[in-house]
């Protein structure tokens, strides 16, 4: 018989998965019933939505069976089954190719670290077993198979005699090491602690002949073990739990159960809805960022449920796309099983239910942010940049409703600020909420365009991603404070400077109009500075568009060419105004050399390219020699 090898991805996964260092093996079981949980659920979904199907309430159930004479482990499940296709396709690679990728960029050594992103599935049947046997037949078919591998070198498939459908899967338990204790999972007692542990909520029994001890009837004194079929969870699913019966580490088991992440989320929310529309919800926010969140390949969504029947794994509508990080479930009672995805997106309950999800994880947000900083701001880390984009989208729509949930570093604070708190300390004179925009905290630092801000006092909201001064364009104000970049050209701050500068703009008018004449086409003005204290030069923008933006845009793979409308700034207290004062008068060369070096270094400064560096740098010797 031929031995197929595992998809090479597959193989190392699997290699790992059996030298893991997961310190949890027992998972195993959870994961395997997990999956026959699923598998029935999607008998009994076709059940109930195809008439030429009958099922029985009661044959729907998974069955544990230790044995530890043979050493063997089997999960039985009356689920739907799979095709000898179905077991080569499933089995047999590891069908997420994102998760390659995604390991493939960032070299992950840890075997642990990689087991937690891929969720652990069916293959975390080899921590435990040194053969696993999956014996399937599927709903449709006559013909069973069986699928059977000794790990990494590969599996086997072949036809096999099974009357019910359904899938068993067997495992060869392995045998003890000197560090390693197996037999424990074909102990009744510790099977049992493990699916009340992990499997409690299952919908469907999971039954297991349990040995218990008896009196005897015939003697008193004298007892016999006898075998008993018991149900071991108690299959009330954790959503028709009171909230008030269950813990936080209730909460987290059922989020990694589920596969939701691998992180622990930083909130959970229990939805118990009973009014014109009747829902349970259960919604998690993530601690961390899934893998391909911030690509094409994430899918948002949550789990759906009509009355507890799982009919749609992802339902993206019931999320907008700003709180797409949200994981999680919603069963109602009040929607129709028939429904088609098409159906699904306009029914009337399902909007009701978004609208209503959407308002409660927008206050638990809100809540997090208040009364949990660290946490938000942990949040707010890995997702901030979503809500960002989600004031920015679809033309503002939800600005209102996400204002409130941003955060900026302040200047002053030197952390994150809301922008509630941020108008709260406005000073009494200040007109505008500053921002500053720049790679890193430490460039906007030394952005000399900051220094009269900074020196009146005012705080300075610092933008360091991309899309922060978009959203900041769309949202314009908050709560009737308007936003003021610190290199636009009018800075909103009225200063003796200001008129003094005024004068001074008229006598050097010269001065000025034959700096333009040299950078014709490079800026649309040249002036004095209001705003620098120390620095000789900056570049400032009249109009929409800052410099920053026409840097991201420019950036963009579709670029309009937009840009800036630059303005070169001069300070008239710097000892180099003088140096341009005098060159002006008495050597035209050396005043066309110094107006290109100013107008670079301000480039420089601003992290804009210089067009020709060569000339630049030659500029520079010129001035030494
Ligand atoms: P996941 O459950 O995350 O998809 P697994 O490796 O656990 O990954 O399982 C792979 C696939 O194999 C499942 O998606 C399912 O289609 C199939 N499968 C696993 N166990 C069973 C089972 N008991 N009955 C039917 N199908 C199963």
């Amino acid at each position: 018989m031929e031995t197929k090898q595992f998809q090479a991805e597959s193989k190392r996964l699997l290699e790992m998965m059996i030298n893991s260092i997961y310190s949890q093996r027992e998972v195993f079981l959870r994961e395997l019933i997990s999956n026959s949980s699923d598998a029935i659920d999607k008998i009994y979904y076709k059940a109930l939505t195809d008439d030429s199907l009958t099922f029985e309430k009661d044959s729907y159930y998974i069955k544990v069976v230790p044995d530890k004479e043979k050493r063997t482990l089997t999960i039985q499940d009356t689920g739907i089954g799979m095709t000898k296709e179905e077991l080569e396709n499933n089995l047999g690679v590891i069908a997420k190719s994102g998760s390659l990728a995604f390991k493939k960029e960032n070299e992950i050594k840890d075997g642990h670290d990689i087991i937690g992103q891929f969720g652990v599935g069916f293959y975390a049947a080899f921590m435990v077993a040194d053969v696993v046997t999956v014996i399937s037949k599927a709903l449709g078919s006559d013909q069973a198979y069986k699928w059977e591998s000794h790990g990494a070198e590969g599996y086997t498939i072949t036809p096999y005699e099974k009357d019910s459908l359904g899938t068993e899967i067997i495992l060869k338990i392995k045998e003890n090491t000197e560090d390693e204790s197996y037999d424990e999972y074909l102990e009744e007692y510790r099977l049992k602690s493990i699916i009340k542990k992990y499997s409690d909520f299952i919908r469907y029994p999971i039954k297991m002949d349990v040995t218990i001890r008896k009196p005897k009837e015939e003697a008193e004194n004298e007892f016999e073990e006898i075998s008993e079929e018991q149900t071991i969870n108690s299959m009330v699913p954790i959503w028709r739990k009171n909230k008030s019966e269950l813990t936080d580490e209730d909460y987290e088991k059922f989020y990694q159960e589920k596969h939701y992440g691998f992180d622990k989320p930083v909130k959970h929310i229990h939805i118990s809805v009973d009014g014109t529309i009747r829902y349970n919800a259960i919604l998690y926010i993530p601690e961390n960022i899934p893998f391909d969140y911030y690509s094409k390949e994430y899918e948002k969504g949550l789990e759906l449920y009509s009355n507890g029947v799982l009919i749609m794994n992802k339902c993206g509508d019931l999320l907008p796309d700003y709180f797409s990080f949200v994981k999680g479930m919603v069963d109602s009672e009040d929607l129709s099983l028939n429904i088609s995805r098409e159906m699904l997106q306009h029914d009337r309950q399902l909007k009701l239910i978004a609208k209503n999800i959407s308002k409660k994880i927008k206050n638990e947000l809100q809540q997090l942010m208040k009364n949990e900083r660290e946490k938000y701001e942990q949040f707010y880390k890995s997702f901030g940049r979503q809500l960002k984009y989600g004031v920015y989208s679809d033309f503002g729509t939800h600005k209102e409703t996400l204002q409130d949930l941003l955060m900026f570093h302040s200047s002053t604070e030197k952390k994150l600020a809301s922008l509630d708190e941020y108008v709260s300390r406005m000073k009494d004179d200040q007109k505008y909420i500053y921002y500053a925009a720049g790679e890193s905290h430490e460039r906007i630092e030394k952005l000399p365009q900051t220094e009269l801000v900074a020196d009146k006092g005012y705080e300075i909201l610092y933008f360091t991603e991309d899309i922060d001064e978009f959203a900041i364009k769309m949202l314009m104000s908050y709560k009737d404070k308007e936003f003021k970049s610190v290199s636009s050209g009018d800075l909103g701050i009225e200063n003796e400077e200001e008129k003094i500068s005024e004068a001074e703009e008229k006598e050097h008018k010269d001065l000025f109009s034959r700096m333009k004449e040299i950078l014709s086409g490079k800026v649309s003005d040249v002036r004095i500075s209001k705003r620098l204290k120390s620095h000789p030069v900056c570049l400032s923008a009249d109009g929409e568009v800052t410099i920053e933006m026409e840097k991201i845009l420019s950036s963009m793979p579709d670029n309009q060419n937009v840009k800036a409308n630059k303005v070169l700034e001069i300070n008239s207290n710097h000892e180099v105004f003088q140096a341009l004062k005098n060159a002006l008068e008495n050597d035209k060369d050396k005043f066309s050399l110094y107006t290109n070096l100013l107008y670079n270094q301000a480039l420089l400064i601003e992290g804009l390219p210089i067009s020709d560096p060569v000339e630049f740098t030659n500029d520079i010797c010129k001035v030494m020699v």
